[in-house]
């Protein structure tokens, strides 16, 4: 049985500000900038990374990323095979990453050889909103096959996110979401403030006003 002690939550939730907090520091030091993806299993993570990557290594931008998932080495192996440098990172049975599993990605990462780290959290829309790990941005990923109710079921991660963004704009039609209901949910959701942005991994759509969001 796992007993929680009273006030046990928090502290472990203070304890992991902390160290983001250090990490934030440490990669500032090095003249870092760095982006926490989040966003369900299957949403394309991975898939928007490694585009990102590729346009800002176009440009001469040194990026690297750390793979976080309970296990195994998938998404580390596709990044490798896409030419992006990357650590991989699984947390064992924990459904998000920690500020604590980062600063051990980041001690194995020589961090001035690069100028942007991007962070594979592990696919879950729950867990990982209340761990923030010391990036300068929070992205939440979705994507159009899990239907048009996202946002108004998980409000907590687009609210803990700085940019939220609205992939496989491309079977759209095909899987009979309307992208409208979607973004008309997150602009009520920000008070009429944000727009999610739209994109296509695959098909190379919508990534440059990604990186422009990203100040990349
Ligand atoms: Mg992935």
């Amino acid at each position: 049985m796992h007993i929680v002690q009273p006030g046990m939550e928090i502290d472990v939730l203070k304890e992991n500000n902390r160290i983001a907090n250090e990490n934030y520091r440490l990669m500032k030091s090095h003249g870092i900038r760095s982006v926490d993806f989040m966003g369900s299993i299957g949403a394309g993570k991975t898939a928007l990374i490694i585009k990102l990557a590729e346009k800002l290594r176009a440009k001469g931008v040194r990026v690297c990323a750390i793979a976080g998932d309970v296990t195994g080495a998938d998404d580390y192996g596709r990044f490798e095979k896409s030419g992006l440098e990357a650590v991989n990172c699984n947390t064992g049975h924990e459904c998000h990453l920690d500020a604590n599993l980062v600063r051990k990605s980041l001690s194995k990462i020589d961090l001035d050889r690069y100028d942007v780290v991007f962070i594979e959290n592990v696919g879950n829309l729950v867990c990982p909103a209340d761990f923030p790990l010391g990036t300068d941005y929070r992205v939440v990923v979705i994507s159009t096959t899990e239907g048009d109710d996202m946002v108004r079921k998980h409000h907590d991660i687009f609210l803990h996110s700085d940019i939220a963004i609205l992939n496989k704009m491309d079977i759209a039609d095909a899987v009979g979401v309307d992208p409208e209901v979607i973004a008309e949910d997150y602009r009520k959701l920000t008070g009429g403030l944000k727009s999610i942005y739209r994109c296509s991994a695959r098909k190379d759509e919508g990534i440059d006003e990604i990186l422009v969001a990203l100040g990349m």
